[in-house]
């Protein structure tokens, strides 16, 4: 007996491509164990994704929405024509009595308001933390009108709303299996993420060029123009950007440097990067801000900074042999294994729809 589940990804971009950054992953590693727990599933996303779990997937055409840390908190809820967006949410309607419930990976206002307007209960995956006043609205409305239906990665990342105790907290999970431990590195450091400004990439650069450790930088470049930016800013420092990589690469990649820099000037949900450092066994030196406080294990696995101290990661990197990178993988393996995070889905799901139907 299983669920049958209806997963509605992220309009920002197909999967695959990189500008869903890390909600990409937490949904190709969410359907690839809550299948092999035996549910039967439906991933439904943008035109040209890809998702690398044999599940059924419907891409479906429209625009991108925007992204929400790129506009302000006050920005009006915007939907470009034709929507994606709309798109996905239409076939949800139409599709809805086929399944028990929706979990939905969005940040946007539209599914929100929508709920109510649903027959099958949607489980609500909020990626990240506060960002806009319209959304902090529709969301508090659907925590106070369907309780318990949403849920978020981090303690951290509740804690950017107004009512935390609203926001179930899920964690994120990683197939182990697809990284290995990679014992002695190269002299080397890893930034990865999405290039774009709340990342604060300009922080491990600085903190490269003081420690002279070369950088190399992997992720979606979404934001060109601050990439070059940051080169015009840095033109000695020893950094390589290497371009977007897929899993197996990423992990070949990253297990093969000394430490992962985390420098987020937001509040970072999760960072999912972390846990596949780890992975590889790579210590993380993140600021202590968001998703990092609730992952690094300061001075077992890695060290948490004083928030935007580049001093503070140079220091760091030059006190990185402290840590055991054995230490490091076993933290990965005990704490963010994919079955426990089925679990726990599946847990959340039951508050939900009670009564299991057969498939
Ligand atoms: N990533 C990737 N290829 C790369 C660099 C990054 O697939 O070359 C992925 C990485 O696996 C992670 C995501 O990008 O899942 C970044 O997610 P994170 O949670 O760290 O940050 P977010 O982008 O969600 O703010």
């Amino acid at each position: 007996m299983g669920y049958k589940l209806l997963m509605i990804s992220t309009p920002v971009g197909p999967l695959g491509s990189g500008l869903g950054g890390g909600v990409e992953l937490t949904v190709t590693n969410l359907a690839r164990i809550l299948h092999q727990r035996g549910h039967r599933l439906t991933v439904v996303a943008p035109e040209k994704s890809t998702l690398a779990v044999d599940v059924e997937l419907v891409t479906l055409p429209g625009q991108w929405q925007s992204t929400a840390q790129t506009a302000g908190r006050q920005t009006p809820v915007t939907q470009p024509e034709p929507s994606v967006l709309s798109a996905m949410w239409s076939y949800a309607r139409q599709v809805q009595s086929a399944y028990d419930l929706i979990i939905h990976f969005s940040y946007d206002w539209l599914p929100f308001y929508l709920t109510p307007f649903f027959q099958i209960p949607i489980a609500h995956f909020v990626s990240m933390g506060s960002l806009s006043d319209s959304q902090d609205g529709i969301m508090a409305a659907v925590a106070q009108s369907h309780p318990g239906t949403l849920g978020v990665y981090t303690r951290t990342q509740a804690e950017t709303f107004s009512a935390p105790e609203h926001y179930r907290h899920l964690g994120s999970a990683i197939d182990l299996s697809l990284y290995d431990y990679c014992p002695i590195p190269a002299h080397q450091l890893a930034w990865v993420g999405r290039i774009s400004p709340e990342k604060a990439l300009e922080d491990a650069i600085a903190a490269a060029e003081q420690s002279q450790v070369p950088l190399k930088i992997m992720g979606k470049l979404e934001n060109p123009a601050y990439w070059q930016a940051l080169q015009a800013q840095y033109p000695q420092a020893p950094v390589e950007y290497l371009g977007f990589f897929d899993t197996q690469s990423l992990q070949t990649v990253l297990g093969n440097c000394r430490a992962l820099i985390m420098t987020p000037r937001w509040v970072e949900a999760f960072g999912n990067v972390a846990i596949e450092a780890l992975a590889c066994g790579v210590p993380v030196i993140a600021y202590k801000r968001g998703g990092p406080i609730e992952i690094v294990r300061h001075g077992e696995t890695g060290w948490l900074v004083e928030p935007d101290s580049v001093a503070g990661l140079v220091r760091a990197i030059h006190a990185i042999d402290h840590i055991d990178r054995r230490t490091c993988r076993h933290q990965a393996e005990q704490d963010f294994s994919l079955p426990a995070l089925g679990e726990r889905f599946e847990q959340w799901f039951a508050t939900m729809v009670p009564v299991r139907s057969s498939l």
